[in-house]
């Protein structure tokens, strides 16, 4: 059974979906199951609409027999009104249910085992890639804020200090285009290596570590001044700087 979907199979696919009722778009396909025919369908967002029933309020889950409003049901794109048939609440406690069993547990591992096995390293590398590749070109600043998090929780860890910060705490990182503390310095969000330019998170008060109120985007070149020296000699060797001015005009 092929895993990917090759450009022919789409073409043929995108071309019918809206025309066949899945029992009929599924023939088209006979190396694979009706069931992939309809995520792949659903994933391409087009839908045969003869197939679609309207969207109803509510409905009563076939577990537990409440009525409850629509949103409590999970999307399902094979079901006619679009989702499960029973309650959010049912499906946790049936899955959660399934996942106390040990022998699940040993034949996921055994099956994610067997798939990494099936395919050489470099496959699955070359997937990673793409993927990151993907979201890089989709959005950069939000690719690399993502990236700084994960070196910057694994430098807390190192270094043994505390880490409590997501995305969250650097709402404006869309809008800095300047370093804060040099503001002749132009942020460059793209760079493939670490550079002066480079946007990284620093600790405004070096041992509070990475937490809330205390981290912001610098330079790279702000920041390695700033973890290079003591407050205290940074101002001795600007009044050094100041002392010689007029050397240097
Ligand atoms: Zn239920």
């Amino acid at each position: 059974m092929p895993y990917e979907w090759t450009t022919t199979e789409l073409t043929i696919l995108k071309e019918n979906s809206s025309k066949l009722p899945l029992d009929d778009l599924a023939k088209l396909f006979p190396e694979r199951t009706r069931s992939s025919v309809a995520h792949k369908r659903s994933r391409l967002g087009i839908k045969y609409l003869p197939e679609i029933l309207p969207i109803p309020l509510s409905k009563v889950c076939v577990d537990c027999g409440i009525e409850k409003p629509i949103d409590d049901f999970h999307l399902h794109c094979l079901q006619p009104d679009g989702h499960h048939s029973d309650c959010k609440d049912c499906a946790r406690a049936r899955i959660n249910q399934h996942y106390k069993d040990p022998g699940v547990k040993e034949r996921k591992s055994a099956y994610n085992k067997e798939y990494q096995d099936s395919r050489p390293r470099e496959y699955f590398r070359e997937k990673a890639n793409r993927g990151n590749r993907n979201r890089k070109k989709k959005d950069l600043r939000l690719y690399k804020l993502r990236f700084m998090l994960r070196s910057a929780k694994s430098r807390a860890k190192k270094k043994n200090l505390p880490f409590d910060i997501s995305e969250a705490e650097f709402g404006g990182f869309r809008q800095l285009d300047y370093c804060p503390v040099f503001p002749h310095i132009e942020l460059k969000w793209d760079n493939d290596k670490i550079m002066d330019n480079s946007p990284t998170i620093d600790r405004i008060i070096d041992e509070l570590g990475y937490i809330r109120g205390n981290v912001r985007i610098i330079s790279w070149l702000a920041n390695r001044i700033k973890s290079n020296a003591t407050a205290a000699e940074i101002l001795l060797l600007a009044k050094d700087v100041e002392n010689r001015i007029e050397y240097i005009w």
